[in-house]
């Protein structure tokens, strides 16, 4: 194996991080390949959503490099594999105290590359460190059956395995827990691991590498690769010796993944958009509905898969709860993630405020009615103010598309019978939300919704011990739980006749 590495850090970071952090050593802009720090040819900047100023930079991984890095978790594996489970959970549950140790640091990282609030990025840094905790525990019980023979004399058994190398794609709105959600299950079953996060938010990510490093990963074990996303996860799609590819983004992204990995027959775990439908039903209180509907759809500025995108509401309180829901939007207040009491950040970049303000003006030409949300007052070009569209119809984009954007659509139903097809009129198929008290009303949607997660008068749904994931075009498998193994094992069955 012929690695060419750079070993020097920091060469580029900017005055834009530093003054912010207690370890400045967390701030990397080298890949992580093989235990090394390694520069590419070129770097890609990262910005600064609040502000559009460049923070920094990451290096542009060539293909060479790439092929190191893949040849470097395959090395690396078998004595991954062979440690006792453990010794595997020794170093993740050392991975997570230091995860923990320096969560302020980490949350402003994150604060600085995605935007979102501190508050936020604080709960995302406990939320993802609660995946490394879990999964070091459960790779303990990663347990095989024995099986009642039909042969005589014999004995039939299965083990669970580690698959091998695994790739995970992970998208910029969660920089750091779809990392340690995927990368937790499959380092506590043995895997390890090529992480390609998104190129808006690496340094969430080669946080986490440098934190591993001092938890006592062996080399290869966790690799961090950046660069282009189309060419670094084509490369990772189409190498034979990685044998697991789990990916968090956008659907359309998702498929052409699917693809490239079908020649080489890869064990394919997908986490894709969502639409996810939040339905009111009669008997609620329309106050109470209006300030969960809120909460689930502003997280992170609506750039979220579980944000409730497209609201139901029951014909006989639908002008109220408009009403409702508007007084309780105007309590977001709209900023940078640093300042006190900023409850939702900017979006990503230009072009997703744009995607933004095309929903909101598709909407209205096609007859909704903008209740709320003036760009006026936006505090800066990649800020979108809280929006809210009412009268909305399935022909409009905000009823069809993941909008991923601060705009919740507000729909009036009169029966149940019609509410179920509309709700489930999409192609993806993440989550749904429902509110009300009626068991039968419930137990009708609980049956009905085709999602992969329905939460009743709850806005909160994820955490470690759930299995995450969708249905339809939303995905492929789950993450956390002890299904979250799944997408990293596969099974072994034997035969031992005749001993
Ligand atoms: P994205 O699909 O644009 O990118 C995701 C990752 O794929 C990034 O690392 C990107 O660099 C890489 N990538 C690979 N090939 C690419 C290509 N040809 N073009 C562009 N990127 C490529 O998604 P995103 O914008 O980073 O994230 C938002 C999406 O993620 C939304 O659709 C959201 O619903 C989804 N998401 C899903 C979940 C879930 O658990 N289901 C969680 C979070 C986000």
């Amino acid at each position: 194996m012929s690695l060419s590495f750079n070993t020097t850090t920091h060469s580029k970071v900017t005055d834009a991080i530093m003054p912010y952090l207690k370890d400045a050593r967390l701030v990397r802009e080298l890949a992580y390949i093989n235990g090394k720090w390694v520069y590419g040819n070129d770097d890609i900047a990262v910005f600064n959503p609040a502000t559009n100023d460049v923070i920094g930079h990451c290096t542009q991984l060539q293909p060479p490099q790439l092929d190191d890095a893949i040849a470097a978790a395959a090395n690396a594996f078998p004595a991954w594999r062979d440690l006792l489970a453990d010794e595997r959970a020794a170093r993740l549950l050392r991975w997570h105290d230091l995860i923990l140790e320096h969560k302020e640091d980490l949350a402003t990282l994150m604060v600085l590359e995605q935007g979102k609030s501190l508050a936020d990025a604080l709960g995302e840094i406990d939320y993802g460190a609660s995946f490394v905790r879990w999964f070091a525990e459960e790779g303990r019980r990663a347990y095989g059956d024995t099986i009642p023979s039909h042969i005589a004399n014999a004995q039939l058994a299965t083990l669970r395995e580690p698959i091998g190398v695994a790739a995970l794609i992970t998208p910029w709105n969660f920089p750091h827990a779809m990392i340690t959600r995927k990368a937790a299950a499959a380092l506590a079953i043995g895997c390890t691991v090529l992480i390609k996060p998104a190129s808006e938010t690496p340094f969430s990510a080669l946080a986490l590498a440098e934190l591993a490093e001092r938890a006592g990963f062996p080399p290869g074990v966790i690799n961090v690769v950046t660069g282009r996303g189309a060419d670094i996860c084509a490369a990772l799609c189409r190498a034979d010796p990685v044998r697991a590819l789990s990916f968090t983004g956008s659907t359309r992204v998702g498929k052409l993944l699917l693809e490239q990995a079908a020649g080489t027959v890869k064990k394919c775990s997908m986490e894709l958009g969502g639409n996810a439908p939040f339905i009111v039903l009669p008997d609620m209180d329309i106050a109470e509905a209006a300030r969960a509907a809120v909460a689930a759809k502003f997280q992170t500025a609506g750039q979220d898969c579980l944000a409730a995108n497209r609201i139901f509401v029951p014909r006989s309180g639908y002008e109220a709860f408009l009403e409702a829901f508007a007084g309780e939007m105007a309590h977001i207040k709209v900023g940078n993630g640093f300042e006190q009491g900023v409850t939702m950040g900017p979006l990503i970049s230009h072009r997703a405020v744009a995607k933004a303000q095309e929903i909101v003006d598709d909407a209205v030409t096609k007859g909704a009615r903008l209740i709320a949300g003036s760009q006026h007052s936006a505090p800066g070009p990649n800020f979108f103010m809280p929006t809210l569209l009412a009268d909305v119809t399935p022909q409009m984009k905000v009823f069809r598309e993941e909008n991923f954007c601060p705009v919740a659509g507000v729909l009036a139903y009169d029966h149940l019978d019609e509410l179920i097809p509309l709700a489930n009129d999409t192609e993806y198929g993440l989550a749904a939300y429902v509110y009300g008290h009626d068991i039968r009303h419930i137990w009708q949607l609980l049956r009905g919704l085709e999602f992969g997660m329905v939460s009743v008068n709850s806005v909160k749904m994820t955490g470690h011990g759930i299995p995450f994931g969708g249905i339809k075009q939303s995905g492929l498998g789950r993450e956390g739980s002890r299904h979250g193994f799944d997408e990293y094992s596969q099974i072994k069955y034997y035969c031992l006749g005749n001993l």
